[in-house]
C-alpha cells in the first residue's frame, strides 16, 4: 500500500513548508525508499504560468513542459529528480476537469457538489501520483483557516479514514513567535492552529515549529500537551544557516525514524554522505573568496523571481569554492550604470513586456565591449541579438516583435505557430527541447556533449534569417533545436566568456550537480575578479 504524508501550514504564510517537505523527502530518500513529492495550490488558476513573478515568486517550467509553483525547484534540488505536471495539483486544474467532466455527462443526475466530486478529484490525482512510489509527500499551499484551501484539506482528511489508518501522516509546520517586550516564545498561534485543523478534523502526527529562539523543554511539553502529539513529535524549526541544512536540523530530532514508525516503514540503507559532504561545503564557503554577479532585470524586489537562478548561481559558486556576492541591479533605477561596472559578471534573466528593454540592451553592449563575462537567459538572448544586431551589423532600428512590431529588422519575431495563438495560458514555447551544439564553441566545450535537453519558457525567437549575418561579424549561433530551425545559443568570438541562450538553464541546476554552464560563467567571472583586483 502506498503510503502518504500531508504537510500543512498554520499561523502565517511563508513558513518555508516547501522546505521542510522537500526535507523530509530527502531523508526518507537516503533511506532508500523511493519518495513522489506533490504541491497542492489552492488558488483558482489553472497553472502558474498566468501570474506574475512580483506576485508568487519565479515560475518554475518542468520538462514536461508544465508551468507550477517555484516549489518544484526546491523539490527537484533536494531529490535530484525531474518533476512534471502531475507534481502540482491546482484548484483551477481540478474544477476545469470536474466541469467539463460535468458537461460530457459524467455525473448525470447527480448534484456536482465539493464533497464528493471535488473532493474525489483531488484524491485521485493523490492516489495517482503515488503510483510505484514507497511515499508521497503531498504538501498543501496556504495557510489552516484560508477558505480556498479547505477541499484539499478535506481531500487530505478522508485519506485516512479511506485507507489503513498507518498509511497517512500529517505534519503541521506552525510558527512559535518571539515577542521581545516579554522575552517570551508564544505557543498560543500554535495551539489555535492546531484546533483549526482538528475543526476540519485532522489530527497532526508532528508539529514542525519555526523559531528564531531555541525552545526549551518546558514549551515543548506545553505544545505536545495541547496539540496531543508526544513530545519528541515536536520538532524545532530555526531559521538555518542554509535551506539545505534543514535536513540535517530535522535528521538530529528523529523525524525520519519517527515518520518511519509512524507508517511501518523500515530504513533500507543510510545514504546520506553525498548531501553532507555538500552542507559541508557551504559551512567552510564562508572562508571563501566573494564574486560580484549582477542579476540585472525588472523583478528585483522580489528575490523570490529569480529562485531558481539564484540556487544556481550560488551552486557555481560552490562548485568553483567562491562566495557569490548578489548585485540585483534594476535596470531603470538611476544607479544602475554606476553599480553594473562594480561588477565581475553580468546576468540578463528572461522577462516579459518592453519596460526596461532598452536599459537590458545596453547593459548587454557595456558587457560586450567592456569583456566582462556575460550570461544571457531566455530574454536575456534576445537583448544580445538586439543589441548585437544594432551596435554592430549597424541596423539600428533592429527590434523584436514583442516590442515593436513595424520594426523593419525583426531580429527577434514570434514563431508561426504562435501568431494564431489567441489564449495566454499554457500556449508559450514551453519544456525541455533538444538542442545540437555546434563543434569547437564554448558552448560545445562546456557541456562536453553533442546533444543537450535544456526548458524553455517564450514565444518569440531568434529569428534564423538573420544568423549568416551575425556569424559573419563574430556572433556564432552554438546550438540549435534542428526540428524547427532554431538558434537556441549564441557566443561571441571575440569575448573572454559570453553566452546567451533561449532557454533557461537554471532549472536543471541542483546542488548535488551544479549546471555546467553557470559553473564555467563563474570561473570566468572568478578570473575577471582577479584582474580587476590587480
Ligand atoms: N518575453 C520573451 C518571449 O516571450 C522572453 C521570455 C522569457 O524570458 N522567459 O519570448
Amino acid at each position: 500500500m502506498p503510503k502518504f504524508i500531508f504537510v500543512t501550514g498554520g499561523v502565517v504564510s511563508s513558513l518555508g513548508k516547501g522546505i521542510t517537505a522537500a526535507s523530509v523527502a530527502r531523508l526518507l530518500k537516503s533511506h532508500g525508499l523511493s519518495i513522489n513529492i506533490v504541491k497542492c495550490d489552492p488558488y483558482i488558476n489553472v497553472d502558474a504560468g498566468t501570474m506574475a513573478p512580483l506576485q508568487h515568486g519565479e515560475v518554475f517550467v518542468t520538462d514536461d513542459g508544465a508551468e507550477t509553483d517555484l516549489d518544484l525547484g526546491y523539490y527537484e534540488r533536494f531529490l535530484n529528480i525531474n518533476t512534471c505536471r502531475n507534481n502540482n495539483i491546482t484548484a483551477g486544474k481540478i474544477y476545469q476537469s470536474v466541469i467539463s467532466k460535468e458537461r460530457e455527462g459524467k455525473y448525470l443526475g447527480q448534484t456536482v457538489q465539493v464533497i464528493p466530486h471535488i473532493t474525489n478529484e483531488i484524491k485521485n490525482r493523490f492516489l495517482q501520483a503515488s503510483k510505484g512510489y514507497d511515499i508521497t509527500i503531498i504538501e498543501i499551499g496556504g495557510t489552516v483557516g484560508d477558505i480556498e484551501s479547505l477541499p484539499f484539506l478535506e481531500a487530505a482528511r478522508q485519506m485516512r479514514p479511506d485507507r489503513n489508518h498507518n498509511d497517512t501522516i500529517y505534519i503541521h509546520v506552525t510558527l512559535i513567535p518571539y515577542l521581545s517586550s516579554s522575552d517570551e516564545l508564544k505557543t498560543k498561534p500554535t495551539q489555535h492552529s492546531v484546533n483549526k485543523l482538528r475543526e476540519i478534523g485532522i489530527d497532526p502526527d508532528i508539529i514542525v515549529c519555526r523559531t528564531e529562539k531555541t525552545i526549551s523543554r518546558e514549551i515543548k511539553n506545553k505544545i505536545a500537551l495541547f496539540c496531543s502529539v508526544p513530545q519528541e513529535a515536536v520538532i524545532e524549526a530555526p531559521n538555518a544557516p542554509s535551506i539545505y541544512h534543514v535536513p540535517d536540523i530535522l535528521k538530529k530530532q528523529g523525524i525520519d525514524e519517527q515518520i518511519m514508525m509512524l507508517l511501518r516503514l523500515r530504513s533500507k540503507k543510510w545514504d546520506y554522505e553525498e548531501w553532507e559532504s555538500y552542507v559541508n561545503k557551504l559551512e567552510q564557503s564562508s572562508n571563501w573568496p566573494s564574486v560580484k554577479i549582477a542579476i540585472a532585470g525588472k523583478y528585483t524586489q522580489l528575490k523570490d523571481s529569480y529562485k531558481s537562478l539564484v540556487e544556481a548561481i550560488s551552486q557555481a559558486g560552490i562548485a568553483n569554492s567562491v562566495n557569490i556576492d548578489f548585485s540585483f541591479l534594476d535596470v531603470q533605477n538611476k544607479n544602475f550604470y554606476t553599480d553594473i561596472k562594480k561588477v565581475a559578471g553580468i546576468v540578463v534573466p528572461g522577462g516579459f513586456g518592453d519596460r526596461g528593454i532598452e536599459d537590458k540592451i545596453n547593459t548587454v553592449k557595456f558587457a560586450r565591449e567592456n569583456n566582462v563575462p556575460f550570461l544571457g537567459i531566455c530574454l536575456g538572448m534576445q537583448c544580445a541579438v538586439i543589441e548585437f544586431a544594432r551596435n554592430v551589423l549597424d541596423l539600428k532600428k533592429a527590434n523584436s516583435t514583442e516590442f515593436n512590431q513595424k520594426t523593419p529588422h525583426k531580429v527577434v519575431d514570434i514563431m508561426e505557430e504562435q501568431k494564431t495563438i489567441k489564449e495566454k495560458g499554457g500556449t508559450m514555447r514551453l519544456g525541455a527541447y533538444p538542442c545540437a551544439l555546434k563543434s569547437y564553441t564554448l558552448a560545445r566545450k562546456i557541456y562536453g556533449k553533442n546533444i543537450i535537453k535544456e526548458r524553455h519558457r517564450h514565444r518569440y525567437e531568434f529569428n534564423p534569417k538573420y544568423m549568416k549575418a551575425c556569424l559573419k561579424k563574430g556572433l556564432i549561433v552554438s546550438g540549435i533545436h534542428k526540428k524547427m530551425n532554431l538558434p537556441e545559443i549564441v557566443e561571441l568570438k571575440n569575448h573572454p566568456w559570453f553566452i546567451a541562450v533561449q532557454f533557461h538553464p537554471e532549472f536543471k541546476s541542483r546542488p548535488l550537480s551544479s549546471h555546467p554552464l553557470f559553473d564555467s560563467f563563474i570561473a570566468a567571472a572568478k578570473g575577471a575578479e582577479k584582474t580587476q583586483k590587480t
